[in-house]
């Protein structure tokens, strides 16, 4: 879990590559600023990292290919659908995303003698 108080680096936002310096077609990616080739190579290391299976089953979404957490499933802007698919977007992989719903019961008691 993160903590809070950890340290946040506030930095200009870059106009270079953070791995070659280039200038040219500059993406500020979630891995930081990046050229496009380095920004693939950045998706790429992610889902090459990633030891996890490539079924994921929990109470929020999880990135089959790089293990990214949705807290926020809209975030990847399912619809309705029980069977959806959505992209990644920190490593852009597409992947399926299956709702489970569960049904909760409640009951009462009968109200007697009211007749
Ligand atoms: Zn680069
Ligand atoms: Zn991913």
């Amino acid at each position: 879990m993160a903590e809070r108080g950890g340290s946040v680096v506030i930095r200009p936002f870059p106009s270079t590559c953070e791995v070659c310096g280039s200038t040219v077609g500059l993406i500020n990616s979630s891995f930081g600023a990046l050229c496009s080739t380095h920004y693939e190579e950045a998706k790429e290391r992610v889902k090459t990292e990633y030891k996890g299976e490539p079924e994921q089953y929990g109470s929020e979404p999880i990135c089959p290919y790089c293990g990214h957490k949705y807290s926020d499933a809209w975030e990847l802007g399912l619809g309705d659908e029980e069977e959806d698919e959505a992209e990644c977007g920190l490593c852009e992989s597409a992947f399926k995303v299956t709702a489970h719903w569960s049904i909760d019961y409640s009951t009462r008691r009968m109200e007697v003698g009211s007749s």
